[in-house]
């Protein structure tokens, strides 16, 4: 079904959540087995992260270094299906403008289909680490305005070579993501918030936010979308910060701030297991806040731990 109907369908809020695929060589049971809890509080949907290649250097016997691709976390199709075979949920996968010509896009959206999947979240990605700017294939979008125009137009049966008599048509539901902080290339919020709603022309159906952790960032960004006239789900996205890492890395690879009151608890933590209460605590009164105010669903980056988000939703839903 598709992520909009659940949401029309559902009397009160949802809880979702996103995983990412393993690093290559790991198992897939692993994973599923770790997020096995997590259906207690029956996930509609579940998100599947897409990861393009990256660049590393090989070194040859003669010293001389070749600048090799190489994808990290490929899966993200394999997953979706086992998701749906296992839990009998809906996956959601992510799919990128980054790395992909548009015939390249066609063709995975036709696998997606045939698999059974009705949703998908489309976003430009970014640039590897080793590339200063994003830039797009030579084929491909810019941004992912673009690809949601392409999935639709696939929705109404347009192909980019169609050399088929009687082509089918596909039924993706889009998602696009939203940024209650504002993207970090974008020179202001308004012309972030005007870019939004590109992709809502194109054809997307609901947005999924960015992490945040101060609730009015959220109810700001809400108020500024609806004043655009987009009457879409906007569904939160929400993390709870689990080592003392990521009270630096968090706001430095998500362009987010922390509040005062959260980084003063965070302070006092002398180590991870500390910061695991703080972040715990912190995600259960953001989400209960969030729920009163009537989101969605609540969409948890889980990073394919399920630990922290079990504990958050056993108090919540
Ligand atoms: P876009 O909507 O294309 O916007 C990118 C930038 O360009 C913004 O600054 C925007 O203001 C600007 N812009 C947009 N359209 C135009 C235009 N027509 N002209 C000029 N400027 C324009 N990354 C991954 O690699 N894999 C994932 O699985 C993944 N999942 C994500 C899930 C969520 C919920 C979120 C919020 C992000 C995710 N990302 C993922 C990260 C995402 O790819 C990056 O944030 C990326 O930098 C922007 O993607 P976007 O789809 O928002 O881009």
């Amino acid at each position: 079904m598709k992520v909009t109907e659940y949401i029309q369908n559902a009397d009160k809020t949802l809880f979702s959540f996103e995983i990412l695929p393993p690093l290559k060589g790991q198992s897939l049971s692993n994973l599923l087995e770790g997020i096995a809890p997590l259906m207690e509080f029956k996930p509609p949907f579940i998100d599947v992260t897409y990861h393009r290649e990256e660049y590393v250097y090989k070194k040859h016997a003669n010293g001389l270094l070749e600048k090799v691709s190489t994808r990290k976390r490929p899966g993200t199709v394999g997953i979706c299906a086992a998701i749906m075979n296992r839990f009998k949920v809906d996956a959601v996968p992510h799919l990128l403008c980054g790395g992909f010509s548009r015939e390249e896009t066609e063709n995975a959206l036709i696998d997606l289909y045939f698999i059974g999947v009705e949703n998908v979240l489309a976003l430009r990605g970014d640039a590897p680490k080793t590339d200063a700017n994003f830039v797009p294939h030579n084929d491909g979008h810019r941004y992912a305005s673009g690809l949601v125009e392409q999935i639709i137009g696939m929705n109404k049966g347009r192909y980019l070579h169609d050399e088929t008599e009687v082509g089918f048509q596909t039924d993706f539901c889009v998602g696009v993501a939203g940024y209650p902080e504002k993207h970090f290339e974008a020179p202001s919020m308004n012309y972030d918030l005007k870019k939004l709603k590109a992709k809502v022309d194109a054809g997307a159906t609901y947005v999924v936010t960015q992490m945040f952790f101060d609730n009015r960032k959220y109810f700001a960004f809400v108020e500024k979308v609806r004043e655009m006239g987009l009457d879409i789900p906007i569904i939160p996205g929400l993390k709870p910060i689990t080592t003392l890492s990521q009270i630096v890395n968090l706001p430095r690879i998500f362009f987010l701030d922390l509040p005062d009151d959260l980084l003063t608890a965070l302070e006092k933590c002398k180590s991870n297991a500390d910061v695991k209460e703080v972040g715990i605590a912190w995600a259960i009164q953001q989400s209960k806040e969030l729920v009163a105010y009537g989101v969605p669903t609540l969409h948890y980056y889980t990073m394919s731990r399920a630990d922290a988000t079990y504990r958050v939703a056993k108090e919540v839903f």
